[in-house]
């Protein structure tokens, strides 16, 4: 193509929604093979929510939720966000489904007296949060983070968490002092364009797969839900990017469309990094395209485009 239809190309993305970052990433984009989409916040609308409240213990729920959110309230995580949130109203509100007035809202979302004091906040990526709380430790994440921490998860527990996650809940245990005391189930819904777009790059013939951190049967849910059936989970961070090389290595050219501070490695890695608009300033920088829209159809849009400049010219 010539540096005026790059130009032109760039421009209608652009118009679009769709940012370029150079015309080398505009002509890699009309040979991608391979899709792989991260999960939350990508392929998901980023908002979850709470489902579930599981106490274990004598404890009662409101209390429960109290210790928990103020350990969360140290996280940026969407889920610790959603924890809070929960937690927040149940403790003003009661009941957490209540529709309440835009002046009711604002007077409890900014009163954080209700949290109680912690210190040793701590956060794993890819696992869960610790913190004391009345010198005692709070733990606040999946399996493997509790597993490694020596808490014990009994069968009746395991059971509970296989529930939840059959139907596409991440389940997310609690230990108190290394007892565990609940499981709070949060759900992301998918977004809804998300199996149109994945049939779409099908008939391209672009194949979608979805990575990961979360748990297996919770990520075979949501990728069920999807239309995708190559699932990469319980991928750590530094994960993502060699997820991404193993699609590499017959040649292949991989794109990584995502959203978060653990996807920039996979996105800088990528032939093609896309990267979600309202996603993390980290995840933009690593990315060559950036979806503004925060719409998957863009993906298709990005493909199209770079067809449609290249494929013809010689
Ligand atoms: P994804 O790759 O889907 O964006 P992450 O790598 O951010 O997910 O997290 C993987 C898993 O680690 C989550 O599903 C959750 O179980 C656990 N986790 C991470 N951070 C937190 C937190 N602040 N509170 C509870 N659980 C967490
Ligand atoms: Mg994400």
């Amino acid at each position: 193509a010539t540096p005026t239809a790059v130009m032109v190309a760039t421009g209608v993305g652009a118009n679009n929604g769709v940012l370029i970052k150079g015309g080398d990433a505009l002509e890699r984009a009309q040979k991608i093979r391979y899709v792989i989409f991260d999960k939350t916040g990508t392929l998901t609308q980023n908002r979850a929510a709470v489902t579930t409240v599981k106490v274990f213990t004598e404890m009662d729920r409101g209390e429960f939720l109290t210790l928990v959110a103020s350990a969360e309230a140290n996280s940026e995580h969407p889920i610790a966000k959603a924890i809070v949130e929960y937690a927040r109203h149940f403790h003003f509100f009661e009941d957490p489904n209540v529709i309440k007035s835009p002046k009711n809202e604002s007077n409890t979302s900014t009163n954080t007296e209700w949290l109680l004091d912690t210190s040793d906040f701590c956060a794993t990526p890819g696992k869960g949060i610790e913190a004391d709380i009345n010198q005692k430790q709070i733990l606040v994440g999946n399996r493997s983070m509790l597993v490694e921490k020596g808490v014990n998860i009994s069968t009746d527990i395991e059971k509970f968490l296989v529930g939840l996650e059959e139907n596409a809940k991440t389940g997310i245990l609690v230990a108190y002092d290394y007892e565990l005391i609940g499981v709070v189930g949060v759900a992301d819904p998918l977004k809804r364009e998300a199996a149109i777009v994945v049939e779409g790059l099908f008939k391209m013939g672009v194949r979608s797969i979805m990575v990961t951190g979360d748990n297996w049967r919770t990520a075979k849910a949501v990728a069920n839900e999807a239309g995708i059936q190559d699932v990469r989970a319980e991928v750590m961070p530094a994960g993502k990017a060699d997820v991404i090389r193993s699609f590499q290595k017959d040649g292949s050219t991989v794109a990584m469309v995502g959203d978060g501070i653990n996807d920039s490695p996979a996105l800088a890695a990528a032939d093609v990094g896309m990267a979600i608009g309202a996603g993390t300033d980290i995840a933009i920088e690593a990315a060559d395209y950036v979806l503004m829209k925060n719409n998957l159809e863009d993906v298709i849009t990005a493909i199209d485009l770079s067809r449609k400049t290249f494929a013809r010219i010689r």
